[in-house]
């Protein structure tokens, strides 16, 4: 049976990935950060499907946490197969307003996560010489977003290190690709207003927002063996708002 770990899996577009990675019959380790309530709760359902299910606590912006994630996945589990960086911040507001505090939060939480995640997945992933690796990028990591430049930069980071690491561990037969997503209504468009919805869905050549489930599907994919041969990609999964 094969493993996924998901970062940032108690809500949004984390949840949806583990439910249908679940469904494909993969033994599913949900990393929260402060929803237990909400994680341990998507446990009971994963096994209501017949799957394995653990939640871990860690927050992915701090390397000792997510290492011991790790040891704690290997021992409840096994060793990680599919590691999907999904945990993620977000922040609005001018650069010029932006703390030095606010931009390495996000920048810890968005990038380096990814990052120490993947280190640490690596190392089984290379021994076993197989695994897939699928990072969550944003449109705005794409194309930037006005006043949203931190993460803006974190997601450009993403994709820079999605592309450098499927050209080094390609070898090792391990794919590695990122989701970026569009639109997608979770908490993290809270702040958004239905005006500001509705403007972003006109802008929308499918004229629609995207869901969790979208992101999902293609989350799934890309892991699967269909995606064999795709490593280093970006795909868009926006409706058409970014071509
Ligand atoms: P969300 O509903 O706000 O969920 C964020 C998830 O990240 C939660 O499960 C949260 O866990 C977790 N998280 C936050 N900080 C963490 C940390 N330090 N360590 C571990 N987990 C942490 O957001 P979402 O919309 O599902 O976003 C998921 C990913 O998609 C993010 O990377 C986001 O940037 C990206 N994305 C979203 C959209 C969109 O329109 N929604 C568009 C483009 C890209 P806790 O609640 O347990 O803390």
């Amino acid at each position: 049976m094969s493993v996924v770990l998901i970062t940032g899996a108690s809500r949004g577009i984390g949840a949806a990935c583990a439910l249908a990675f679940a469904r494909e019959g993969y033994d599913v380790a949900i990393n929260y950060c402060r929803s237990e309530e909400k994680a341990n709760q998507l446990v009971t359902e994963i096994k209501a499907l017949g799957a394995r299910a653990f939640a871990v606590c860690a927050d992915v912006g701090d390397s000792a946490q997510v290492k011991e994630m790790f040891e704690a996945v290997r021992r409840e589990l096994g060793s990680v197969d599919v590691l999907v960086n999904n945990a993620g911040i977000a922040h609005t507001g001018l650069l010029t307003d932006l703390t030095d505090d606010e931009w390495k939060r996000l920048i810890d939480t968005d990038l380096s996560g990814t990052f120490y995640c993947c280190r640490e997945a690596l190392k089984d992933m290379i021994l076993a010489h197989s695994g897939a690796i699928v990072n969550i990028a944003s449109m705005w990591g794409e194309v930037g977003a006005s006043c949203e430049a931190a993460y803006s930069a974190a997601k450009a980071g993403v994709i820079g290190l999605t592309k450098a690491l499927a050209k080094e561990v390609g070898p090792s037969g391990i794919c590695i690709n990122a989701v970026s997503p569009g639109v997608i209504m979770t908490d993290m468009m809270a702040e958004y207003t239905d005006d500001d919805l509705a403007a972003l869905k006109e802008e929308t050549p499918l004229n629609a927002l995207g869901t969790p489930g979208d992101i999902a599907d293609a989350v799934v994919f890309l892991a699967s063996t269909k995606a064999k041969f795709i490593t280093g990609q970006v795909l868009g999964v926006n409706g058409g708002i970014v071509i």
